[in-house]
């Protein structure tokens, strides 16, 4: 997806027109010529157009509901962040794998909340019940933050908030390019800013409707040059032939484009690709010519939380995958730290 992202249908929630960015954000789908709708409350969002679930999942995933966030207790987020904090929910991509499609169940919209500032105030509270620990915000466990901030600017509002506070940080990922208006905004270097990232293999064939991989790449070295702490997730690392040369290529790329000096602290997190038996069903349903390798008698399986486990690659895969992305990680970014490998 080279184009921000335009909604195809708005829907506003009650009060959210009492919100300065409720307000806005009407007026600029109005001059943009989207449609637009009322509802009562984002699950009535029933009637969308479309013949069947195939259909009707990605007319969702092009509708945008402009509500309020109800709810100003925050989830966990552990071990990233202690807490997740809720600016949206949904998004428009179509990665193959993504766990929305497990977490978002039937309502695969996407939602923005615009009582930013009382979900500030939240963030602030949760800051001062932890001092004087830092308290880390994740803001991308339910959405790509990124993919919608061209036309809501709340993430900016949120770097720009995190950039005052002592106690607090903010860090999400994203897998699209468009940064432009979050490069002045005054993080302080509270904000890591990290991109996900794939061989291009993944992002060509289980990725549509996110960025290319040069175009990421790029942006990672814009917000470099505007002087963000970086981080990059490679996930789901996917065994597929030539993945060696894949994951290689993609460093090598990395280092072409990142500045000298925005190596000091950057930071990597390294995630097999791995699925559940209901994901499968779901990835399945929704992109039924998937290529996604997807065979459990292939895996490990790895027991879980309320008797779902999940498949993992072999044990010495699992080896393989590790001591390949780590050497190359040393090889170029020998000043990286190495979050984790899971
Ligand atoms: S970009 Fe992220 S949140 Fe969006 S569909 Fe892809 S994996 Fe899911």
């Amino acid at each position: 997806m080279n184009k921000p992202f335009t909604p195809q249908l708005v829907y506003f929630e009650p009060n959210a027109l009492e919100y300065p960015l409720g307000s806005q954000l009407k007026e600029k789908f109005e001059k943009m010529g989207v449609e637009i709708r009322y509802t009562t409350s984002h699950n009535q969002v029933r009637n969308l157009p479309g013949d069947n679930d195939f259909q009707r999942y990605r007319i969702a995933k092009s509708t945008l509901v402009v509500g309020i966030r109800k709810t100003l207790k925050f989830d966990t987020s552990k071990p990233s962040a202690e807490y997740a904090i809720p600016f949206a929910t949904g998004c428009m991509g179509h990665c193959h794998y993504c766990y929305l499609q497990t977490t978002m169940g039937t309502k695969p919209y996407i939602r923005t909340y615009v009582n930013v500032e009382e979900i500030l105030e939240a963030a602030d509270q949760y800051m001062e019940e932890r001092a004087p620990e830092m308290t880390r915000f994740e803001a991308s466990c339910t959405s790509d933050i990124v993919g919608i901030d061209h036309l809501t600017h709340t993430l900016k509002r949120a770097i720009e908030h995190f950039g005052e506070r002592d106690l607090g940080k903010l860090r999400f990922v994203t897998k699209f390019h468009h940064v432009d208006h979050l490069l002045d905004a005054k993080h302080n270097g509270k904000t890591r800013f990290r991109f996900s990232v794939n061989a291009d293999y993944v992002i060509k064939n289980f990725e549509p409707g996110t960025s290319p991989l040069a175009k990421r790449i790029e942006a990672a070295g814009k917000v470099a040059r505007a002087g963000y702490p970086l981080g990059f997730i490679v996930a789901p690392i996917y065994l597929h032939e030539g993945w060696e040369e894949g994951y290689y290529h993609l460093f090598e790329r990395l280092d072409a484009e990142l500045p000298q000096d925005a190596r000091e602290d950057i930071t990597f997190e390294f995630i097999q690709h791995r699925f559940t038996k209901p994901a499968k069903r779901i990835i399945q349903k929704n992109y039924p010519m998937t290529k996604l390798e997807l065979d459990e008698t292939a895996r490990l399986y790895k027991w879980g939380k309320y008797g779902i486990g999940k498949y993992v690659y072999q044990k010495e895969e699992q080896a393989d995958i590790k001591e390949h992305l780590h050497s190359y990680m040393k090889k170029f970014f020998p000043k990286a730290k190495l979050e984790y490998f899971t």
